[in-house]
């Protein structure tokens, strides 16, 4: 439904954004561990009796958020500067931004990162 009525998309996490962009750049080219998870976790038809795909672990309490990214809890890709420093949002292309130390590896990732979430 929100690819449907949306033209922009702000991908919200523990209360930063993780990823925005156009609906399409959202959908079909995401860049951000949080965002990939989500979209892995709709429902497919297709899917049969499989389980659901889920995101490991929970959500941070506020008042215990990580001093870095807000998912490093959670994340497959965390590295140490996760933990410790807020990743900035990074233009990945023309309206496209992602709050993630490792976007630029990212594509690398994305099978993995699939993969990592079923
Ligand atoms: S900044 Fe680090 S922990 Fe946060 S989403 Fe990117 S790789 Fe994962």
């Amino acid at each position: 439904m929100i690819a449907e009525v949306s033209d922009k998309v702000y991908v919200m996490y523990a209360s930063k954004v993780a990823e925005y962009g156009t609906a399409d750049q959202i959908f079909y080219n995401s860049k951000h561990p949080y965002t990939i998870g989500l979209l892995n976790s709709i429902p497919k038809l297709s899917a049969g009796h499989k389980k659901l795909a889920t995101i490991e672990g929970s959500v941070p309490a506020p008042t215990n958020y990580p001093a870095g990214c807000h998912f490093c809890t959670r994340c497959a890709f965390a590295i140490d500067k996760c933990w410790n420093e807020q990743p900035p949002l990074i233009e990945v292309e023309r309206g496209h931004v992602s709050a993630c130390w490792r976007t630029a590896e990212i594509d690398k990732f994305k099978e993995q990162l699939l993969s990592s979430v079923v």
